[in-house]
């Protein structure tokens, strides 16, 4: 007999949502509100924590050392400027993720951002907690990110579906350890969970660390590759036979 899958692992872009919803609104939304958001903040306790991880990214000691030379006014239209090109180029530093972050939970608690879903996850979660399912989250999105999203999408708040959160501090989505460390962290058999992404690479790894996989097929999704011989779903209805 199989171990029963008891817990179910999700990715979120391509798999919960659309990958559209991320690379066309969320970052989009980012960019435009840059500027208003460092002049509404400027001097405040929040953003000057921010500041002093910008200025590690940019390569300096300090915001004093980096800035100081520029006359007070001067200095937010320095970041938006130096941030405004890191964004262009898409960099995965520590400051501008917080800063993104920062921009989003304005943008999610005004209402101006609403996190996509497709429409059959809100029901299967719904089910498969009553089935007694654990499910929980690994995104490459920081936990507080994964958080202000399912806190604030188009069928209203869906944390309570979660009892867990992985990000990167787990390790990358496509190294086999990181699966091993969310394991061990949830006290689980690697074998009770179902993790399902939407990347093949990721599910390689999944699997090796002894996981079940389903490849995620989601409309707009980007081909994968085909050697890779894995079980597909187009929607989470299609998950729930695999439970239990
Ligand atoms: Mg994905």
């Amino acid at each position: 007999m199989p171990t029963p899958v008891t817990a179910v692992l999700l990715d979120v872009e391509g798999t919960t949502s659309s990958i559209s919803f991320v690379h066309d609104q969320m970052f989009p939304y980012a960019r435009r509100h840059l500027g208003d958001y460092l002049m509404e903040h400027w001097g405040q306790t929040e953003l000057l924590e921010t500041l002093e991880l910008l200025a590690v990214d940019a390569g300096q000691p300090s915001a004093e050392v980096w800035l100081g030379d520029l006359p007070v006014a001067d200095q937010p239209h320095r970041v938006i400027e130096v941030v405004e090109q890191w964004m262009a180029q898409d960099r995965k530093a520590t400051g501008l993720k917080q800063l993104q972050g920062q921009i989003w939970q304005a943008g999610f608690e005004s209402q101006q951002l609403v996190a996509h879903v497709w429409p059959d996850v809100s029901p299967a979660l719904r089910q498969w907690q009553q089935a007694g399912i654990d499910i929980r989250i690994y995104s490459s999105g920081s936990i507080a990110a994964q958080k202000l999203f399912f806190g604030h999408t188009e069928v209203g708040n869906l944390l309570d579906c979660f009892s867990g959160h992985y990000d990167t501090t787990s390790g990358g989505k496509k190294e086999s350890q990181s699966y091993r460390n969310i394991a061990d962290d949830w006290r689980i058999d690697p074998q009770q969970v179902l993790f399902v992404s939407d990347v093949v690479e990721e599910l390689e790894a999944a699997a090796e660390a002894g996981l079940r996989v389903l490849l995620s097929c989601r409309p707009g999704n980007p081909p994968q590759d085909p050697r890779f011989p894995c079980l597909r779903v187009e929607n989470f209805h299609a998950i729930t036979p695999w439970l239990g």
